[in-house]
């Protein structure tokens, strides 16, 4: 039995569901506005290894660098936290989006580019199959079938230097209300001559950009630009919550991706959890295609797997986002005291913190 879907947005997320729905033999087509989706990227690519190799992108075309820890800064205090191992990868986003196409391409996937998809159109594709809104954090589809809203974000600007680095293994993050009120600043080594350097703020707080030039102008900024080449920036911005409803049963409807709000609250990553929220809404949808299952196996699998990790996401950044001894600055303090940063080089988990208690208990016990 076939089935068609539509699939709306060739971001990560919309690109992964339709190469697992293909691979299934359903029909499938995505759709998005852009000629080149994933272009210009406006989001940064920074990845814990364990979280991208789980997608099952063929990404290694797109890798620009390999990160082995960060140093935190808050107030008076930092902190470095360096594996010998590889933690982390950075990869090119536009790089990564074109990789998902042809994946998704040449798993059979119908890919539709250069024209909006609205209103009644959506309509139509519910009604003749299953329509998956994966159209990024003002989901045109969310908004059609009145499935709730995204009640906080974070506003971004980001932008490249060329310029000599010397340490390309480590980001630094900022912690500073006067910088990055409600989030943080970074200084993200893309590769090793060019420099990123970006920063969010809350949405009550308006404009990013004018943060951003605070930041970028700053002192401690200003030392590791030196004089720097500007390359390219960009405003953008990233849900932070979930959205109310993520699939409508009745009308055939699931989101996946930033539609969904399925992004770590703590750090904005959203490619490994709308990664494999897609590839659960594949599952459920095929369910449903094959067996006339229903919708809701996807948002009970989804919550399953990242409801915990959400919340503690979620808990990291309401500590990190108050200034002073009772936020950043005193967590650093407590945790420099308590020679925390080797044990988080060893047992630290950027996607999933519920499992560290976990990898230590297993190795103080021998079966790690
Ligand atoms: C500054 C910044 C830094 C970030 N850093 C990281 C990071 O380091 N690691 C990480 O994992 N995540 C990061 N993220 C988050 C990550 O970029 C997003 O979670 C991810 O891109 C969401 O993918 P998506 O496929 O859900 O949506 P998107 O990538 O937003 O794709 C949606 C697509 O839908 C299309 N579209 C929208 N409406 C329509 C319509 N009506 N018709 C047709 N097409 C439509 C758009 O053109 C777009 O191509 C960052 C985000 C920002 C802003």
């Amino acid at each position: 039995m076939k089935g068609l879907v539509s699939v709306i947005g060739a971001g990560t997320a919309g690109l992964i569901a339709a190469r697992e729905l293909s691979l299934r033999g359903i029909e499938t087509s995505v759709h998005d506005q852009k000629e080149i989706p994933g272009r210009p990227a406006s989001a940064s690519g920074i990845f814990s290894i364990g979280g991208i190799n789980n997608l099952g992108i063929n990404y290694r075309k797109s890798l620009t660098n390999t990160l082995y820890g960060a140093r935190f800064h808050a107030g008076k205090e930092a902190m470095e936290v360096r594996s010998k191992e590889p933690q982390a990868y950075v990869l090119d986003r536009e790089e990564l989006n074109s990789i998902c196409i042809d994946e998704a391409e040449d798993a059979g996937a119908a890919i539709n580019l250069g024209r909006r998809v609205a209103g009644n159109e959506l309509g139509k594709m519910s009604e003749g199959g299953i329509v998956i809104g994966a159209d990024g954090a003002a989901s045109a589809v969310a908004s059609y079938f009145k499935m709730g809203s995204i009640d906080e974000f974070i506003l971004t600007y980001k932008a490249e230097y060329r310029t000599r680095i010397d340490d390309a293994g480590m980001v630094d993050l900022f912690f500073d209300g006067n910088y990055a009120p409600g989030f943080f600043g970074w200084l993200c080594p893309n590769s090793d001559s060019v420099m990123e350097v970006g920063i969010g703020v809350s949405m009550r707080n308006g404009n990013a950009k004018a943060y951003f030039d605070k930041f970028a102008g700053s002192e401690r900024v200003r030392k590791v630009l030196g004089n720097a080449e500007f390359l390219r920036g960009g405003a953008s911005m990233i849900p932070i919550r979930l959205r109310k409803r993520i699939f409508d049963e009745e009308r055939n409807v699931v989101l996946v991706g930033d539609a969904a709000g399925q992004v770590k609250p703590s750090t904005g990553g959203g490619i490994v959890f709308g990664g494999n929220a897609a590839k659960m809404a594949a599952d459920a949808v095929a369910n449903r295609i094959f067996r006339g299952g229903s919708l809701e196996q996807y948002a009970k699998s989804y919550k399953k797997k990242y409801m915990v990790d959400t919340k503690l996401h979620g808990l990291a950044r309401s500590i990190y986002t108050r200034d002073g001894i009772l936020g950043m600055e005193g967590m650093l303090k407590i945790m420099k005291t308590l020679r925390m940063e080797k044990f988080l080089a060893e047992y630290g988990d950027m996607d999933m913190p519920s499992v560290v208690p976990k990898r230590f208990l297993l190795s103080v016990f021998g079966k790690a």
